[in-house]
């Protein structure tokens, strides 16, 4: 499959310091900062820093150290927060299907309170 980045996207003017975020841990490869439209008392998303679109592009064409850090910054968001006492949702979305609004990939870290079933319909 081919991806293709657009470097407009909104991430990757964070990215670029072009505009600001709430930075929750920054480290070499990934970046993590709260969501501007909070869905709970716990909403976080991380994103790589490599020009990734989804999940499916990250997980096939990072590299191992990228890959590392990806997750074991979530981890380290995930302890920072107390998400993990209470239990968290860890979702991303992808394309169409997925109503995937910014298109460099990231994982939304969901706490704080009970989150109901994972889909309505
Ligand atoms: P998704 O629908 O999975 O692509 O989610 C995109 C998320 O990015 C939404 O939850 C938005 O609230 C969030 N978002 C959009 N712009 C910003 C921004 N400038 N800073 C932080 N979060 C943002």
């Amino acid at each position: 499959m081919a991806y293709t980045y657009d470097p407009q996207n909104i991430f990757a003017r964070i990215l670029r310091g072009e505009i600001p975020n709430k930075t929750v841990l920054e480290t070499a490869h990934t970046l993590a900062f709260h969501d501007i439209h909070p869905q709970a008392p716990i909403h976080v998303l991380v994103i790589p820093k490599g020009p990734y679109v989804t999940f499916d592009h990250f997980a096939a064409e990072a590299t191992p150290e990228e890959l590392l850090d990806f997750h074991r910054t979530t981890a380290s968001v995930i302890a920072l927060l107390g998400a993990g006492e209470g239990g968290y949702r860890a979702i991303t979305n992808s394309g169409l299907n997925g109503m995937q609004e910014v298109p460099h990939y990231h994982l939304h870290i969901l706490g704080g309170r009970v989150l109901g079933r994972m889909l309505d319909h």
